[in-house]
């Protein structure tokens, strides 16, 4: 913990339309003691530091990723079909013996990409402690289900109930629960789920519209995704398809109930956008795993014009490059060039924390120091600057914790 410290920087991004020109920080115990500019700021005996011409803002919030697949960096196929690379990873689960290894290097991706906290999906819940212990309180980690066999879903909700109840004895970290998705879970383990998650107070993440076999899938019961299952026996003899689009299914079986947070989403039409956000629902968008399968980017524009809270997510190292959140926001401007700084600096703070249920997001007086400093592309507008190429992150910062610290600063 730093102990009275003031951090001054030519920009300060605090929220929308807050932005302090030659600003400084006072962080005192953890918290954010005041914002002001730098001549209104009276320095007592605090250890001051000059970020320069760097931005500060709220630390980054990664809305979706998998800390625990970081091992298979560089192990999959870019444009990949979307079932071959289940097996991939499928397979790659199976042998999971270097977990902790892969949460670590995630984690270490993660803090250098400018982020203080995580929606991690985790299978073990192995994540929690780690994140903990590196200092991303923070964090939400989602506890995954899966099974399509209505047979086994209050056996699989009774597992589920055992692992959460152990990982919030043992470690103070928010937990979730993640009912895989639509083509993996069957209507009786949603709505399992969904009570367990009233019950304990949860909040609930789902994987749902991420390709067109999913739809398939559901729509005739057929594709490649049927042949996948098959072949891993996850088909019951008895299912048969919904014949509904994957947002209509969801929110027929009532799983939108909760709010639940909406993992991809890039095959919904106008009208399911239209169900996500009269349910309040907020969607967890990950643009380089988007293009890593080729997928089509225009369902975006409909999320953000049906007015749904988007927040950004970089998924896991298996279908992307980096873990660093500055790395997918400078993707979203280059794929998106008419979306505003702004609207995508939210979507990496704040819109990511209201997804995950978080108190962070913004910086304000009273409110934590999570912290992260970017220093801009030379020659280019701060403003502008920071999701240009030669971008970097220089500092971040949870509860007035330094995580990261990159080139030598000045102060
Ligand atoms: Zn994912």
């Amino acid at each position: 913990m730093v102990e009275g410290m003031i951090l001054k920087a030519e920009t300060i991004w605090c929220r929308r339309g807050r932005i302090i020109r030659n600003g400084a920080i006072r962080i005192h115990d953890g918290t954010i003691a005041e914002i002001a500019p730098v001549e209104e700021m009276a320095v007592g005996d605090e250890r001051v530091q000059d970020l320069g011409d760097a931005i500060l803002l709220p630390a980054l919030i990664n809305a979706h990723t998998h800390l625990d697949l970081s091992l298979l960096k560089g192990k999959t196929e870019k444009g990949s079909r979307f079932v071959q690379w289940l097996r991939t990873v499928g397979k790659a689960r199976a042998m999971m013996f270097f977990e902790g290894r892969s949460i670590r290097k995630g984690i270490s991706e993660t803090i250098a990409g400018g982020a203080g906290a995580v929606g991690d999906v985790s299978v073990s819940g192995k994540s929690a402690a780690i994140l903990r212990r590196r200092g991303l309180y923070e964090s939400v980690v989602f506890c995954e289900a899966l099974g399509l066999d209505p047979a086994d879903a209050g056996r699989k909700a009774d597992e589920l109930r055992s692992k959460i109840e152990t990982l919030r004895e043992r470690t103070p970290m928010h937990v979730g629960i993640s009912p895989h998705s639509t083509y993996t879970v069957s209507p009786e383990l949603f709505r399992r789920c969904a009570s367990l998650a009233e019950e304990l107070g949860l909040p609930v993440a789902i994987y749902v519209a991420e390709s067109e076999s999913e739809v398939q899938f559901l729509m005739s019961g057929q594709g490649e995704l049927r042949e996948l299952l098959e072949a891993f026996d996850m088909i019951p003899e008895k299912w048969r398809p919904p014949r509904k689009r994957p947002i209509h299914y969801l929110d027929d079986l009532g799983a939108l109930r909760r709010r639940p947070l909406l993992i991809h989403c890039y095959q919904v039409d106008a009208a399911e956008a239209d169900v996500i956000a009269s349910r309040g629902c907020s969607v967890a968008y990950c643009p380089r795993s988007n293009a890593f399968f080729r997928r089509p980017a225009d369902s975006l524009r409909l999320l953000l014009d049906a007015g749904i809270n988007v927040a950004l997510g970089t998924d896991s190292l298996a279908s992307n490059d980096s873990l660093s959140m500055l790395d997918e926001m400078r993707f979203l401007k280059q794929r998106h060039p008419e979306l505003g700084w702004e609207t995508i600096l939210e979507m990496g703070t704040i819109n990511a924390a209201r997804a995950l249920g978080i108190e962070c997001g913004i910086l304000g007086e009273g409110r934590p120091a999570d912290l992260t400093a970017i220093k801009p592309s030379a020659g280019d507008d701060p403003k502008f600057g920071i999701l240009g190429e030669g971008a970097s992150v220089v500092l971040a910062m949870v509860a007035g914790r330094r995580l990261f610290k990159g080139r030598k600063l000045r102060g």
